[in-house]
């Protein structure tokens, strides 16, 4: 299967990524992620990256699909696929389903999660993060066991430059400029799907699944 996750910043894109992920034992690539990784090292890349993903700017679009190109071509990828963070807007779609035209694929569904920017802003002010093994937290729904420190890997959980309140909202309102030309996008292919991010994880972890009608 060969799936994008959509969603304004804070959705929970990446938590039920990685769930879903390893429910139908395909592989997640997170660009955000990936980018983060970069920016641990220092390089000319990492450098280009800092004031993008620092301010919750987009990265352009070439930078971001040449990483995207690289991981899809991984051997990792060739039992399917989740992409969350990515298309971010028309263009990188359309870079997407180009590049994958050319090797005789498709993707089967965009998955798009949504909820009100009240819901938004208070999930995304108290998520913590590891930065050890990207494992995500939130304060109020699902804390770590201890205080500060990440459960899988004993890394000290911190809080992404990114989510302080004045880059929240911007990032919120980037989303909704590029968002409506996305969602006409994959809604004209037929392959959008729309799903309520409000409520309790299993819950919206059990729409995810009846709407891919794999649960
Ligand atoms: P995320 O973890 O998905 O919120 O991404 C963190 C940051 O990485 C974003 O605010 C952007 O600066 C950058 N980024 C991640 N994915 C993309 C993308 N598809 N297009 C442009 N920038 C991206």
């Amino acid at each position: 299967m060969r799936l994008v996750f959509l969603g304004p910043p804070g959705v929970g894109k990446g938590t039920h990524a990685d769930l879903l992920a390893k429910n139908l034992e395909i592989t997640h690539y997170s660009t955000g992620d990936i980018f983060r990784e970069i920016l641990k090292e220092s390089s000319a890349l990492s450098n280009k990256l800092k004031k993008y993903v620092n301010s919750g700017e987009l990265v352009p679009d070439e930078i971001v699909f040449e990483t995207v190109k690289e991981v899809l071509s991984n051997e990792d990828s060739e039992k399917g696929w989740l992409l969350d963070g990515y298309p971010r807007n028309k263009n990188q779609a359309e870079l997407l389903d180009n590049f994958l035209r050319e090797r005789h694929e498709e993707l089967d569904y965009a998955v798009y999660l949504y909820a009100s920017p009240e819901v938004l802003i208070k999930r995304l002010s108290n998520r913590r993060v590891c930065p050890n093994c990207n494992a995500i937290y939130n304060l109020v729904n699902n804390p770590p066991e201890k205080d500060g420190i990440c459960d899988k890997c004993g890394g000290v959980l911190i809080q992404r430059e990114d989510d302080k309140i004045d880059t929240i909202k911007k990032r919120i309102s980037i989303f909704e400029s590029e968002f409506e030309t996305l969602e006409e996008y994959y809604d004209d292919a037929g392959i959008l799907l729309r799903i309520s991010a409000e409520g309790n994880l299993e819950d919206i972890a059990d729409r995810i699944k009846e709407g891919l009608k794999v649960g």
